[in-house]
């Protein structure tokens, strides 16, 4: 019998004298070797590796029950055997399945799979035999129509999804389109592929968190998806100002769109295409919402967002700066108007709740970002300045804090590092300028003097506990409470939304979310649309703008029109030799020391050469498409 340190019993271990045989070996002591990988070993890891690759790049629209079947299977392959649930269990599940899937199956199957799963996630020894139990569940609860579907017609509804990049831009942008143009060079035409889905280019291609990326093929290849973000930026650093195409004839038709961030700006760009009159109400000085007044200049410049603005407004989009619902009513406009967008994003930052919140020196995130995009820059020279938070809006802080000269920054987040919302670059980004993380630490009371300035934070020790809702949840640890000193305490916990004045006008709100249903249709207010984080709550600017144009076409068809938008661009043809493996250029960023004082870009772009090479990675999926994508895009919409 062999074991897991090398052939032990390879040689007698005594013999019948009770003395050791010589051994083999330089100094016969091979009692324990080193491991050594066998070259099936090596293969076996690699083809995990493989194996691992595809998964992640699996797009969606694959057949839930054919992949149940492959979980399961795998699942039953790592099952130790030691307990009947586990051994004969999984397998007899993967039969279930597979009976079902090959259109064999009947309504008792089903029944039979969900008591099967729960007797066994209910006796199962260990976690391998339960949790593949649970995900058979998970699956049947959440695809239950799917295997109905193979069970009544022996077919797959899974339906089709288009290229992946693409269909995972909640925008739906031709990104393999647009790749093609920058690799011959057309820059502009690039930009006007990009408008036709989303006439944010310029903002897009530097913060955009590109969730296209997410399924992207080329990962089977070499395990990391295209740079498409970063060719989105390279396209439009070099195309040069590319004017929009031309409206379609007015239609005498008025829009009000209430909120100048990226889902009312997308929205009135759209509008204007189709040749309706978009006016825009903003309470704020400018236009951009939280991309101006939010996201800070060293992600996102002002040149960049006002490129993308300046083509929108050029399309005759009028613009008044008041606050609809002090100012005038909603019931005011849609008097005035035949339709409205209600764009009004979620601005107001969220509280924590403990004791001496009120004192001087503690703000939102938002209300300080707020006036850094207004020009009015806070000083913190010389201050400890605490930020409460960890998604990406505490690290926007956490950074800014830095650039107002802030003598220490100090991020306390409830949870552990890696549990942060937060994009991993930015916490990296965040502690290489020189904020210290202060992890598993709850917010308790403010600590302060007579003449009530903050003085410091009091903080509970936590201790990180079961998984709830997919996370591991913190609870009170038991210690004791610390005090953090500091001058200033910057709340980023959560934004809420103004919305109480529209809901007084009629809108429907959930808490103070409005609600709008799928085509962005206010319910039970006719002409009335709503969308974005308003509607989301906090999101991101591509679902904005994915909100934005929803929105545009569902208001055309309300005011009687099917217009069409679509781009006169001839998209190169796919080469036929594709691809060796090749790493992927990351964007890089100024040195820490150079970029930590100021608030210009932060980011630099591609060269020539890394653009070029990185467009070659991508593997043209709109032609070599297959299974349940067949590689055709999207012309118009
Ligand atoms: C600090 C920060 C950093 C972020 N970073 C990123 C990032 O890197 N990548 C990313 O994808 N997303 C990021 N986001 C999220 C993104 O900015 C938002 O999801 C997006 O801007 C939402 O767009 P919107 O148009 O719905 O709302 P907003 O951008 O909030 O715009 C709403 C507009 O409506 C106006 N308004 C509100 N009420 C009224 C009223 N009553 N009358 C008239 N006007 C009104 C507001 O002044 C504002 O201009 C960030 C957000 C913040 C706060
Ligand atoms: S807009 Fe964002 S999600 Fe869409 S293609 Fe560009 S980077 Fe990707
Ligand atoms: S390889 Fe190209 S076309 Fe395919 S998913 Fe990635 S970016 Fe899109």
């Amino acid at each position: 019998m062999g074991s897991r340190y090398g052939q032990r019993n390879a040689f007698p271990r005594k013999n019948g004298h009770g003395t050791f045989p010589v051994r083999k070996g330089v100094y016969g002591l091979d009692k324990l070797t080193l491991t050594q990988e066998t070259p099936a070993q090596k293969a076996v890891n690699s083809l995990y590796i493989e194996f691992y690759r595809r998964l992640n790049a699996s797009p969606q629209g694959t057949c839930p029950v054919d992949l149940a079947s492959a979980f399961v299977n795998l699942c039953h392959a790592q099952s130790c055997g030691k307990c009947v649930p586990c051994r004969i269990g999984l397998g007899s599940l993967r039969e279930t399945i597979d009976k079902i899937r090959s259109g064999d199956g009947t309504e008792r199957d089903l029944d039979k799979l969900e008591a099967h799963a729960t007797a066994i996630a209910d006796s199962a020894d260990c976690a391998i035999g339960i949790e593949a139990a649970r995900m058979v569940l998970t699956g049947l609860r959440g695809f239950r129509e799917d295997y109905e579907a193979h069970i009544r017609t022996g077919e797959c509804i899974a339906s089709f999804m288009g290229v992946p990049c693409s269909h995972s831009c909640p925008a739906h942008v031709d990104i393999p389109g647009y790749i093609a143009l920058v690799k011959e060079g057309r820059y502009a035409d690039a930009v006007r592929v990009i408008r036709k889905d989303n006439p944010f280019p310029s903002v897009c291609g530097l913060i955009c968190e590109h969730p296209c990326e997410a399924h992207c093929r080329r990962k089977i290849v070499d395990d990391d998806a295209v740079n498409i973000r970063g060719l989105k930026r390279y396209a439009v650093d070099n195309a040069g100002t590319v004017p929009p195409p031309a409206p379609a004839a007015s239609t005498g038709k008025t829009v009000a769109v209430v909120g100048a961030g990226p889902t009312g700006l997308t929205a009135a760009y759209f509008l204007s295409l189709m040749g309706h009159q978009v006016t825009i109400f903003e309470q704020n000085k400018k236009l951009g919402g939280m991309l101006r007044y939010g996201i800070p200049s060293y992600r996102l410049p002002d040149s960049y967002l006002d490129a993308d603005i300046d083509i929108i407004l050029s399309l005759g989009v009028k613009v008044e700066h008041s606050a609809i619902g002090k100012e005038f009513t909603l019931e005011q406009l849609r008097e005035k108007y035949d339709a409205v967008y209600l764009a009004i994003g979620a601005h107001a930052g969220k509280t924590l709740g403990i004791e001496g919140e009120n004192k001087r020196g503690i703000m939102s995130a938002v209300e300080m970002l707020h006036d850094v995009g207004e020009g009015e820059k806070i000083d913190f020279t010389g201050k400890d300045v605490v930020i409460v938070g960890g998604g990406n809006v505490a690290m926007d802080a956490t950074r800014t804090s830095l650039r107002l000269g802030a003598k220490s920054v100090k991020c306390v987040y409830r949870r552990r590092r890696q549990d942060m919302t937060a994009l991993a670059e930015e916490v990296d980004g965040a502690v290489a300028e020189g904020c210290e993380l202060i992890t598993l630490q709850a917010p308790l009371k403010v600590d302060y003097d007579e003449d009530e300035n903050v003085t410091g934070l009091w903080v509970q020790p936590q201790i990180i506990g079961d998984v709830k809702n997919g996370r591991p949840a913190p609870r009170n640890a038991d210690k004791a409470p610390e005090l953090i000193r500091c001058d200033y305490i910057v709340v980023a916990i959560g934004q809420a939304i103004d919305s109480a004045d529209f809901g007084k006008s009629g809108v429907p709100l959930r808490r103070d979310a409005m609600t709008a249903d799928p085509t962005g249709a206010v319910p039970g207010m006719p002409g009335v649309f709503a969308g974005g984080d308003a509607v989301t709550r906090p999101a991101t600017v591509i679902r904005a703008v994915e909100a934005g144009k929803i929105a545009a076409n569902n208001i055309d068809h309300y005011l009687g029109f099917e217009h069409t938008i679509t781009v006169d661009v001839d998209i190169p043809t796919a080469p036929i030799s594709l691809k060796s493996a090749c790493g992927r250029v990351e964007i890089t960023e100024r040195e820490v020391a150079d970029r930590k004082g100021d608030f210009i870009l932060m980011e630099n772009p591609m060269s020539h050469e890394e653009a070029m090479q990185e467009c070659s990675r991508c593997m043209r999926c709109d032609h070599y498409g297959y299974g349940n994508f067949r590689g055709e895009r999207k012309r118009q919409w």
